[in-house]
């Protein structure tokens, strides 16, 4: 039983994301609980705010049990997850104190069906607490944090229930089990043991204490860059500053900042390094004030500095990784990914590094070039690089973003191509749904279609960036799929496009668009889940796996057949000029220098923090970052890692310490995949259905590396990523 807090797939521009454990240890699980309401929650913390009245109580009568937003207040959460969490402890209790022998049923079966209250308010929680978030929701999320992590330990560390875990386990080869069944046995086995299950009662307690810390940091931390992001924002008194900037742009910066209440322009920060106007901005000193508002976003010695947090929560990691026998966090994290160990991880980044740098420093020059041809007399910071980056792409590709904007209009981007290149393969249908209730205006909902007829699916889409939303973008589910529970998956694609003036169509990127199309992969992942146990279905695979249909997913993007359909000029229909896409075919690898440099750079200084052994002081967080990025060779100093340490959510708020590698490990496996297609027809029905059947549809039910070369018919080479990616 996997227990999950902030479990979602966060896929953020075209290299993202998935935080399968957003929040770090805090984790609450697919567990389900048949119910068994009534009396067990009277005793509960929070119970007695637990009315009847809660929407939460029982399940959605929704189709699809969707959440019910129309009902569902702000204070309706923390009460239900509070009620949750005592009636699956338990429900727990009961499993542990059976009298009867341990069997598949009444313990592996009777856990997967537990904490079913707890799921459905954490589900809608996790969500609103993340898109549309607010001051009493942030709280409520402080308050829950540490009580989820405990909530964890309590399960994890149940000795009684450990033991008729551990009495399965080890005859499980003779309990006559399905390959799911089996397979889930020692899921929850290995899960159980990594979390601590065969510590000492000191060594328990020295655990519980070092969760809830961590915990707690990961909540502080998230909250206070969240914070430090939208004080981030740039603020011009008038449109001077922000000359490059179109009238559709500028109007929306005029927006944003009445939005805040402000006078003048307002220009938001993004939450990676580069921000996407720096490639427009032509006075060089506003780009220099955006580039060091970001840089320095949690570095301000204010109430939102990150620094001595997560010295301290690396700290805690490798504390505790030492406490469960590991040498390090990284080497307890990967112990249950595809690649198994960090030496492989590394190996596997530090092999990329000469080929993305050398591309990076020939960039540069370039770059250079430009700058000195201008006479602009200065030397190519991070902050120029877009700027002229955009003018090198317009003179060797002629590529000018106003120029192909038209032609990404987001509802024909979303209808006619990221749909439509599902049905091309899946021959799934998407029909759109205005009678359920969504947790914002700007969300959507579409009912899948299957194949047959019936409906798959439901899928929310909430496109917009908001300044009460996390950064980037990412997948997750309201209702996880089994078919031992009944339910059918309900998931949804969260990302922050610009938001256009009121009337404006919205107009994207080609990078937004291919963000589309990832995290729709992930969504496919959740909708084709076809398993029985909750614990083992949809995205609920390893980190360094779940990025891979989503990044598979990226590459229909520019697949002419689908190409074609939806990359329409907005006003008047026209198909894009083909001297138009063959610039964007041509420029599609024109960055690749400086995008996997700053992406591998991010991923090599999370692996150094992780593999900190316990014995090491508390860190200096800019001077560890500064050594580290010189032992990895990626000091480059225009090309700044895609986050900085105290920034860099993904390790310290999210689900991905020792993890952010797996995004470049699953483009090796997205465009190993995409070969095969390649190799064997490109878009057919045909292709679809394999892949659908032996890997969308899977789960976590195999061995992630055996289910993935059952398909290919080999094991996974960096080939075609080396190739795509440009960096051979
Ligand atoms: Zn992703």
């Amino acid at each position: 039983m996997r227990l999950e807090f902030n479990g979602h797939t966060d896929g953020e521009s075209m290299r993202l994301t998935k935080s399968l454990l957003a929040s770090g240890a805090l984790a609450i699980g697919t567990g389900s609980l048949s119910a068994s309401a009534s009396g067990a929650a009277s005793a509960a913390p929070g119970a007695a705010d637990f009315g009847r009245s809660n929407p939460f109580q029982a399940p959605s009568a929704l189709p699809f049990q969707a959440p019910p937003f129309d009902k569902i207040k702000d204070a309706d959460y923390q009460p239900a997850i509070e009620a949750g969490m005592a009636r699956q402890l338990d429900e727990i209790q009961r499993i542990a104190d059976n009298p009867s022998q341990p069997t598949f049923a009444n313990t592996f079966v009777a856990m997967e069906k537990s904490g079913r209250l707890l799921q459905r308010a954490l589900n809608a929680f996790n969500c609103v607490s993340q898109a549309d978030t607010n001051p009493f929701l942030q709280s409520a999320k402080t308050a829950l944090a540490p009580k989820l992590a405990a909530h964890d330990d309590a399960i994890h560390l149940n000795r009684k229930l450990f033991a008729r875990i551990a009495a399965l386990y080890e005859r499980r080869e003779s309990l006559n089990l399905d390959p799911e069944s089996l397979r889930l046995v020692v899921v929850t086995h290995d899960e159980f043991v990594h979390a601590g299950a065969e510590l000492d009662d000191a060594g328990q307690a020295k655990l519980k204490t070092l969760n809830e810390e961590l915990s707690t940091l990961s909540d502080a931390f998230a909250t206070k860059l969240l914070e430090a992001t939208k004080d981030g924002a740039y603020l011009a008194a008038d449109p001077a500053p922000l000359a490059g900037f179109g009238g559709g742009r500028l109007a929306a910066a005029a927006e944003a900042a009445r939005s805040r209440k402000a006078a003048g322009y307002l220009v938001p920060l993004q939450n990676t390094t580069q921000q996407p106007d720096l490639a427009s901005l032509s006075v060089r000193a506003t780009r220099a004030a955006i580039f060091q508002n970001s840089w320095n976003r949690a570095e301000r010695g204010d109430a939102n500095d990150t620094r001595n947090i997560i010295a301290r929560i690396a700290q805690i990691r490798a504390q505790r990784a030492e406490l469960l026998g590991y040498p390090s966090h990284a080497a307890w994290t990967l112990e249950d990914q595809m690649a198994k160990t960090p030496a492989v991880a590394i190996e596997f980044m530090d092999a990329l590094v000469p080929l993305a740098t050398a591309r990076a420093r020939i960039q540069a020059a370039d770059i250079q070039t430009v700058i000195d041809s201008q006479h602009g007399g200065f030397a190519l910071e991070p902050w120029d690089w877009d700027f002229y980056a955009e003018q090198v792409r317009k003179s060797k590709y002629g590529l000018d973003q106003d120029e192909i904007k038209p032609y990404f209009e987001l509802s024909a981007v979303l209808e006619n191509g990221v749909f439509y290149a599902a049905t091309e393969l899946y021959g799934i249908h998407f029909k759109e749904r205005k009678d359920l209730p969504v947790y914002h205006p700007d969300v959507r909902v579409f009912e899948v279609i299957d194949v047959d007829g019936r409906t798959l699916a439901l899928f929310y889409c909430d496109y917009f960036k908001r300044d009460n939303k996390d950064g980037g973008a990412w997948m997750s589910n309201f209702v996880d799929q089994s078919t031992l529970l009944g339910t059918r998956p309900v998931i949804y694609n969260v990302a922050n496009f610009s938001k256009p003036a009121a009337g404006e169509p919205a107009l994207i990127s080609f990078e937004d668009v291919i963000t589309m199309f990832h995290e729709f992969g992930h969504a496919l992942h959740g909708m084709f889940a076809d398993t029985k146990y909750p614990s083992l279905s949809g995205t609920a695979t390893a980190r360094d796996f779940v990025e891979f249909p989503s990044q598979f997913n990226e590459h229909w993007a520019s697949y002419p057949a689908i190409f074609e359909h939806y990359a329409k000029h907005y006003k008047t229909g026209a198909a894009m000029p083909a001297a138009l896409v063959e610039k964007i075919r041509n420029g599609k690898n024109f960055n690749a220098g400086y995008d996997v440099t700053e992406l591998v750079a991010a991923a090599e200084l999370d692996m150094q923090w992780h593999t900190l052994p316990a014995s090491a002081p508390l860190q200096n967080p800019d001077e560890f970052e500064t050594q580290a990025l010189a032992r990895t060779h990626l000091d480059l100093h225009s090309v700044p890692p895609r986050y900085r340490s105290s920034y860099f959510n993904h390790i310290w708020g999210g689900g991905y310490s020792a993890g952010y590698y797996a995004y470049l490990w699953t483009q090796m496996l997205a465009d190993d995949a995409y070969q095969w297609f390649d190799d064997n027809g490109g878009l057919t029905r045909a292709n679809g259905d394999r892949l659908r059947r032996m890997i969308l549809s899977r789960g976590n039910t195999e061995e992630l590396g055996a289910m993935y070369t059952n398909w290919r018919g080999k094991a996974p080479t960096v080939d075609a990523m080396l190739k795509d990616r440009g960096l051979r």
